[in-house]
């Protein structure tokens, strides 16, 4: 793959098709929708990375949402896990504003980018091993295209960690073989990136408490120290 800016990446990972059950999946839920977003007219297409081209700070999830960014076309835009770590995000100083509603409501983030390692929506949000894999090479060249500026990484979740280290390996990060174990907060120190370990922001999750509002911020500060991003504790 050819894609020498991140901007030409984004693009052609919109138009792709490789997956052909993520394909029909993402379409049929643009045409049939939610009814509380009967007026949208759906992306439905893969969901590109969002944030700056010299981001020092990645953070990674699983797969777009089908009505949230398979909806407004932006990471983590337009359901309740944006909600949660947007929010966060402009808690500690990295983001222009607390919410993200639809792909052009002005929201900026400083110095952080976010993507995922799966860039359409799988039904039940979960893709196969298969769709990973096939989506692995779009994350890969992300990497590559970061790898200047890039110095800390928030992996949300223990399916993205399993799908994300092996890309950052890939990219030219050497990850140790075993590959580190996920777990929230954990820390590893790849050749000049600091990866951390979170809980996914998940409703699942954040309803129970398993990640609660501080354990978020926590690990997004010292993400930020490590990429020596300002924050509003620094
Ligand atoms: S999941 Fe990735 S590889 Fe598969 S169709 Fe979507 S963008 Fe393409």
């Amino acid at each position: 793959m050819d894609a020498s800016s991140l901007a030409v990446l984004d693009e052609r990972i919109a138009d792709c098709r490789a997956c052909p059950r993520l394909v029909a999946w993402r379409e049929e839920v643009a045409r049939t929708k939610r009814a509380a977003f009967a007026d949208w007219t759906y992306w439905g297409r893969p969901v590109p990375g969002f944030g700056p081209a010299d981001a020092r700070l990645l953070v990674v999830g699983l797969a777009p949402a089908a009505h949230g960014g398979n909806r407004t076309g932006r990471m983590f835009t337009g359901d309740r896990s944006g909600d949660v770590l947007y929010e966060a995000l402009y808690d500690v100083g990295l983001a222009s504003q607390p919410t993200s509603v639809t792909a052009d409501d002005g929201l900026e983030l400083y110095g952080v980018r976010v993507t995922s390692p799966v860039h359409c929506a799988p039904p039940a949000n979960r893709p196969t091993p298969g769709e990973r894999d096939t989506c692995r090479p779009w994350l890969v060249q992300e990497l590559r295209l970061l790898r200047p500026t890039l110095r800390a990484a928030v992996v949300l979740g223990a399916f993205g960690w399993q799908a994300a280290l092996p890309a950052f390996d890939a990219a030219g990060w050497s990850v140790t073989r075993p590959r580190p174990a996920f777990a929230h907060g954990t820390r590893v120190s790849l050749d000049g990136l600091e990866l951390f370990g979170c809980f996914h922001v998940s409703q699942r999750n954040t309803f129970t408490g398993k990640l609660t509002p501080a354990m978020l911020r926590e690990v997004l500060t010292s993400a930020a120290a490590a990429a020596e991003l300002p924050t509003h504790r620094s």
